[in-house]
């Protein structure tokens, strides 16, 4: 039993935080309110970047100075005061003409796309209904699975992180996924799944099929056109990994049927007014957003070279803004440390699972990120 203290609203000083256990503590019996699979999480833990040369998130390094003209003014018109347009059919129009849906095709938007994977969820929640999708894979749909109280189905992907097609198509028939989640290109893999193997998925899934592009900038290969062939395929964009990652906007699309049931569970305002109007200035400029993905994938072939260059690294196929590369006779954790202590942060995979044993991952970042990175590398390799 632990005690209760009560905490006047004046007397809480400044540094206070919530979390601080010293500060307030709750008993166990109200704690048992809380469902036991929450309990068991760990919050999604995002590492401090500050003062460090930041490769580790999939952000665009590049700021958005060259959008010209009405890009502040955009913003000091907006009404703040008002509730913003429900439905954002402003920007929806604007973003369906920019990543091409196809006419005939309902998109709805997200506060991210993280948030369209949780409204997913919550459609098909239930007993004995799962999602599934990859291992390694991205880690939302997991969580968000365990958030809803669903099962979540891992399937293995292959040693070159390819689907393996046998062991997908015995995993879907014992499971029967309500949705199969499928990121195009992968993270953290980076690798682009073959779209014969994804349309194999297509057609033997028994409930809806995502294909995840939040990579698609830098991956330019898509299924959006499969949107009329397919109608249990639903594909999800992002704004974020092309540059406007503060935004949080992600855009789902669909046959109108299976969107607007979607539709029912976003709540009514979940994409502000600012984000509204920024998001449809930037856009219309998206030459700008263009232009840095171009830079990006350049950065990234002439990054990919200078990894395959190291010995000690065994680097995997990239088709999105990050790398994800193996350390040979170095222990990973050491060489993150390392690299970290030189002013770059990239991101450690090696506790995730087995198949990403002993591998950290970059983001392609401006060329002289890149440059300060390698260099790290070479030298914690050299010092190890
Ligand atoms: C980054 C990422 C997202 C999340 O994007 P947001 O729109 O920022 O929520 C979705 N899917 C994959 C595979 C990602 O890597």
């Amino acid at each position: 039993m632990k005690i209760i203290f009560f905490v006047w609203p004046g007397l809480v000083p400044s540094g206070f935080k919530f979390n601080d256990l010293r500060a307030m503590a709750v008993t166990d019996k109200l704690l048992d309110w809380i469902r036991p699979e929450i309990r068991e999480l760990s919050a999604y833990h995002v590492a401090d970047a500050s003062g460090l040369t930041k490769l580790d998130a999939m952000e665009n390094p590049y700021t958005l100075d060259e959008l010209t003209g009405h890009w502040p003014e955009v913003l000091a018109a907006a009404e703040i005061n008002r509730y913003p347009d429900p439905s954002a059919a402003v920007l929806r129009d604007k973003l369906a003409q920019v990543m091409g849906v196809p006419e005939g095709m309902a998109t709805v938007l997200g506060n991210g796309s993280d948030e369209l994977i949780q409204m997913l969820a919550m459609v098909v929640s239930g007993r004995d209904r799962c999602i599934m999708s990859f291992d390694p894979g991205f880690v939302m749909y997991r969580m968000i699975a365990e958030f809803v109280g669903m099962d979540y189905v891992g399937v293995p992907l292959d040693e070159d992180f390819n689907i393996d097609m046998a062991v997908t198509r015995a995993a879907i028939e014992q499971h029967r996924p309500a949705i199969i989640f499928i990121a195009y290109p992968n993270n953290p893999t980076a690798n682009l799944f073959s779209a014969a193997d994804i349309e194999a998925i297509l057609q033997m899934a028994p409930g809806l099929v995502v294909v995840d592009e939040a990579y698609h900038p830098f991956a330019q290969d898509s299924f959006m056109p499969k949107l009329v062939d397919y109608e249990q395929l639903l594909v999800m964009r992002t704004v974020s990994k092309m540059g406007l990652a503060g935004l949080r906007l992600g855009m789902l699309a669909g046959a109108p049927a299976l969107i607007q049931e979607v539709d029912k569970v976003r709540l009514p305002y979940n994409i502000n007014v600012l984000t509204q109007q920024a998001a449809c200035a930037a856009l219309e400029q998206v030459f700008v957003l263009d232009e840095q993905a171009a830079l990006i994938r350049n950065e990234r072939e002439a990054m990919l070279k200078a990894l395959a260059a190291l010995a000690a690294v065994e680097v995997f196929p990239s088709r999105a803004n990050f790398i994800l590369f193996r350390l040979i006779g170095h222990d990973a954790g050491k060489v993150f440390a390392s690299i970290r202590e030189q002013g770059v942060l990239i991101k450690n995979m090696n506790a995730q699972t087995g198949a990403l044993k002993n591998c950290l991952r970059v983001t392609v970042g401006r060329p002289e990120e890149n440059t300060a990175f390698i260099t790290a590398l070479e030298k914690a390799l050299g010092a190890a």
